[in-house]
């Protein structure tokens, strides 16, 4: 079905241009112009957009020509953006969603540098802080493990997820989330709410800054409430972003993003912390 603007949507910018996307210039067609300056209609931004999730991609940009060139303008466009714009069903809304969370799980990866030898070490296992290094075996002869939260060499049992028993290895992460100060939220005039929060999904410290109640999560690209921490899609079926909803208690620890998804057996169980194929490192 062709999706048409509303005229009355005073939330966006009517032209009379052709279509930059695509190069259509059938007449009282009505076009939005986007933050780039390059007009579209929902149809074509749609189809392009889908394109490129389709092909990988969760950052969007634009394809159209500059003015009187061969280049390409390649302005990024914010997903909020393309959903206002290309007027997304709610059923084209989670295809989207879902598509970029699984995309950007996929090439998220944490690497720091092992103060044994210096290379850099990617963390395979987000629960486990204790990190075997494959250099360090290589080239001392000797089992290395560090800690990933105090990064030192690691002390104590293994796995484990909250610290190592370093003094000092403490999780700043949790202690953020428990002193923070709070705030009322805007348009939902939600009281009481910290104002920084773990992304419910891949546990990066997210700080409210402003806008509503729902938040899109910078590194997994899933949106959420602060209050409830409920995903947007959930929160949202009784409450929308101007509306109240229970604000859920401080986080008393930092959710661990799994990169796995459910569809696809799971090896992180049989999988040691010393196994080197588990590693991949980069030197
Ligand atoms: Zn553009
Ligand atoms: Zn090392
Ligand atoms: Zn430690
Ligand atoms: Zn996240
Ligand atoms: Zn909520």
């Amino acid at each position: 079905m062709e999706k048409r603007y509303d005229p009355k949507d005073s939330s966006l910018i009517f032209v009379n241009r052709k279509d930059e996307i695509t190069g259509d210039d059938t007449p009282d067609v009505l076009r939005v112009e986007m933050s780039c300056g390059h007009a579209v209609d929902p149809n074509s931004l749609t189809a392009w957009c889908r394109s490129l999730i389709d092909q990988g991609h969760f950052i969007f940009h634009c394809p159209a020509a500059k003015e009187g060139t061969e280049e390409k303008c390649n302005k990024q466009w914010h997903y909020v953006e393309v959903r206002r714009h290309a007027l997304l069903t709610e059923e084209e809304q989670q295809y989207f969603e879902s598509k970029i969370a699984t995309i950007a799980a996929a090439q998220y990866c944490e690497y720091k540098w092992c103060p044994g030898c210096g290379s850099c070490v990617e963390r395979k296992d987000l629960t486990n802080l204790c990190v075997f290094c494959i250099i360090c075996m290589k080239e001392k002869g000797k089992s290395y493990q560090f800690c990933w939260q105090c990064m030192k060499e690691w002390k104590g049992s293994a796995p484990r997820s909250d610290r190592c028993d370093n003094v000092g290895c403490t999780n700043i992460q949790l202690e953020a989330l428990q002193n923070c100060s709070t705030k009322t939220l805007p348009f939902s005039k939600i009281q009481q709410c910290p104002i920084i929060r773990a992304c419910p999904t891949c546990g990066v410290l997210i700080e409210h800054k402003a806008m509503c109640k729902f938040v899109i999560c910078t590194r997994c690209h899933v949106e959420f409430c602060f209050a409830c921490l409920q995903t947007k899609n959930i929160c949202s079926k009784s409450s929308s972003y101007n509306q109240v909803c229970a604000v859920a208690p401080r986080q008393r620890r930092v959710p661990v993003w799994s990169r796995v998804s459910d569809s696809k057996p799971s090896n992180s169980l049989n999988s040691t912390n010393t196994d080197e194929s588990s590693w991949c490192t980069i030197s």
